[in-house]
């Protein structure tokens, strides 16, 4: 039989109704989760179940959290076959895909899930997400980080929140679903990734300054100069469209200059979900690359942010990020 860990971060899924609104309660959890008799059905894994102290609204989950539910994953690694992390909505795909570089060459299911609905609830999306999670992380096909939502299997650096009540909460926009989820768990193959060949190791984040800035029309670079030249490490700059800034000529190219000769790591991405990043299409975005900017090609802003914590945090000079961060390390990119 499958072992699986379930490790609860917190979110809705495990919330209860309080004077000051929704709050984590890991008794009450518990105490739901034994009134739901098909988790110890024949077709389920055995599972176990950790809960993280405290147990947080994913508002508050960064660096540090994900560096605990990495080494409780690594700790546990070798004794069981999969992971379902229970996680809340707002954050989960930032740690998806966190968990997604972090955990190099993991070939064992590692499913993030949460709800919209607490499972205290009568009418909810909990238990749904839950029983099916565990069903994917008992699955020899899934070698991946993936985020399990609404009847989605999705790749978790590719996945964002763009619904903050549709019970279908997330989206792959750049990548087809891994699963989708009816009468059946229909996997589709051709879109999962293969057992990784290499040997799993951890590899931790540290809390390197990284900041996401986003481009409007009549932004004043200006006024960025000194954050983005001289305290940050690495910025995503949400782009328009394929990669256009406006009057880049002018404000942005001096900036980005001189940050890259202070060895901060510049990645164009693109405010649109759908699409690519294509630098030089158009002449507002041509210079981009020639004052050292790298392309984030079709990386969610979640992907490009967890992706410069892992580079910064493998202790890679700048040259080296620059390239890692245009090559597709575990899915995360389609380099054109
Ligand atoms: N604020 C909650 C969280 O992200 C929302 C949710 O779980 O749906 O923890």
């Amino acid at each position: 039989m499958k072992k699986i860990l379930i490790i609860h971060t917190g979110g809705t899924i495990g919330m209860f109704p309080t004077e000051r609104g929704y709050a984590p309660s890991k008794e009450a959890f518990h105490a739901a989760l034994s009134s739901i008799p098909e988790l110890s059905a024949p077709a389920m894994p055995a599972w176990d179940l950790i809960d993280m102290d405290p147990l947080l609204d994913s508002s508050n989950i960064a660096v540090n959290e994900w560096n605990r539910i990495g080494s409780l994953i690594a700790g546990h690694y070798s004794l069981y076959d999969g992971f379902v992390v229970l996680h809340g909505t707002d954050t989960m795909a930032y740690t998806a895909s966190a968990l997604s570089f972090m955990l190099q060459n993991s070939a064992k299911p590692v499913i993030l899930t949460g709800s919209q609905i607490p499972l205290c609830e009568l009418r909810n999306d909990a238990r749904d997400n839950l029983l099916t999670s565990l069903l994917i992380a008992a699955d020899d096909r899934v070698h991946e980080v993936c985020l399990y939502f609404g009847g989605k299997l999705l790749r978790g650096n590719r996945s964002m929140k763009y619904s903050a009540d549709d019970l279908i909460a997330f989206e792959s926009p750049n990548y087809p679903s891994l699963a989708d989820v009816g009468i059946d768990i229909r996997y589709h193959p051709s879109a999962l990734l293969p057992p990784s060949g290499g040997g799993f190791s951890l590899q931790p984040f540290e809390n390197v300054p990284i900041g996401v800035i986003k481009v409007f029309p009549g932004i004043q670079f200006e006024l960025f100069d000194a954050v983005m030249t001289e305290r940050l490490r690495g910025i995503v700059i949400e782009t328009f469209g394929a990669g256009n800034i406006p009057g880049s000529e002018k404000a942005l190219l001096p900036i980005i200059r001189k940050a890259t000769e202070n060895g901060t790591v510049m990645v164009i991405c693109s405010q649109c979900p759908h699409g690519t990043v294509t630098l030089g299409a158009y002449e507002t975005s041509v210079t981009l690359r020639g004052a050292g900017a790298v392309s984030g090609y079709d990386l969610t802003t979640e992907a490009a942010v967890a992706k410069l914590y892992y580079l910064f945090s493998r202790g890679l000079s700048g040259e080296e990020i620059k390239a890692g961060m245009e090559r597709n390390l575990c899915g995360e990119m389609t380099v054109i």
